[in-house]
């Protein structure tokens, strides 16, 4: 989808033949026939091998979406990749994590509008309603987030300090248990993404609309068997139109809704006034309580979020959570299969 540009705006009203779109794009030999070899023999033993050459074989697997023995099969798959995962980090970070568990994953470079903040929102109100009904039935997750800082990149560098500081607090809960453990992959690289990719249950898409050229992460992780949640940004667009928007999980604002509201103004004290969660989890990173030895640790992260967020992540954070909720239960049944 092309949305009228703003950078090169000039550029563009005064010469638009010199502009055309290409949406990225990635080769399924590498992002599924070499890094997840089961999951591209069970699709062969269905369809034979020429959607290796040719990918739009592969909605002859319409064919089989009622078939108990396909299911099946792919499921195996995705739970020997995720046993496989759980060893590598095992051995290569020294974290233990239950491969029983939900795998929700953002792996993508740092950056703001890639939202990992949102991410941490998130994971924070859900590490506190757990908290305060530990009886009942949580659909166990691990999350994991991982990617690089830019050099210069101050806050991306903040941002990660966040996430291990939220994993050493939530890691450690015994109310929590193996219910929810919070991994920062380090060092993310094609090599880490080829084992992390296949082993993903969840795939978080979810920068703010309009920001996102294309992104490819969203494809690999389709390919390999993962739901997306996601914004309609990028290919995350072409992706909903493909494979139907009953077979992602879209929520938040559109481009059109993202214009609107630059137009309105936003302000991030009504959202914070307004919803107690999000207070709750934004007072907690503010006051120390994932940094009890630096309490002024993340005085930077909370003033951005709250005074000069350019990526708007409080107006999607009610909407994300609804349906995570919704995903769990979905999940905690493809789970057991
Ligand atoms: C695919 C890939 C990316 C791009 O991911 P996005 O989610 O599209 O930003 C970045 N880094 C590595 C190592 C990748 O394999």
């Amino acid at each position: 989808m092309i949305s009228l540009p703003s950078s090169f705006k000039d550029f563009y009203e005064m010469e638009p033949h010199k502009f055309q779109n290409k949406t990225n794009g990635i080769t399924p030999r590498r992002w599924l026939v070499m890094c997840n070899p089961g999951l591209a023999e069970v699709i062969a033993e269905r369809i034979g091998e020429d959607f290796i050459r040719d990918l739009d074989q592969l909605k002859r697997l319409r064919d089989f979406v009622n078939d108990d023995a396909f299911i099946r099969d792919i499921a195996k798959v995705k739970q020997e990749n995720k046993l496989k995962f759980a060893v590598h980090l095992e051995e290569h970070y020294k974290v233990k994590i239950n491969p029983n568990s939900m795998f929700d994953v953002q792996v993508k470079r740092i950056h703001e509008y890639k939202r990992q903040l949102l991410n941490c929102l998130h994971i924070i109100t859900y590490y506190n309603r757990i908290k305060k009904e530990p009886n009942k039935q949580w659909t166990p997750r691990t999350i994991m987030i991982g990617g690089k800082a830019a050099p210069g990149y101050h806050t991306a560098k903040m941002i990660i300090r966040l996430i291990t500081a939220i994993g050493e607090v939530v890691n450690h809960d015994p109310v929590v248990g193996d219910r929810l453990k919070v991994i920062f992959l380090e060092n993310y690289r094609v090599t880490l993404a080829e084992k992390a990719i296949p082993a993903s249950d969840l795939s978080e898409q979810i920068s703010t609309a309009g920001t996102e050229a294309s992104g490819t992460g969203n494809m690999k992780f389709m390919l390999n068997g993962a739901l997306t949640i996601g914004t309609m940004d990028g290919a995350n667009v072409e992706m909903a139109e493909e494979a139907g928007d009953g077979n992602l999980f879209i929520f938040g604002m559109r481009v059109e809704d993202v214009d609107a509201l630059d137009k309105k103004g936003y302000h991030a004290e009504e959202y914070y006034n307004r919803l107690p969660e999000l207070k709750q989890a934004i007072d907690q990173i503010a006051n120390g309580y994932f940094s009890p030895k630096q309490p002024d640790l993340f005085k930077e992260i909370v003033n951005m979020l709250m005074h000069h967020d350019r990526y708007r992540k409080t107006e999607l954070f009610h909407l994300s959570i609804y349906l995570s909720i919704y995903l769990s239960i979905y999940l905690s049944i493809y789970l057991s299969i």
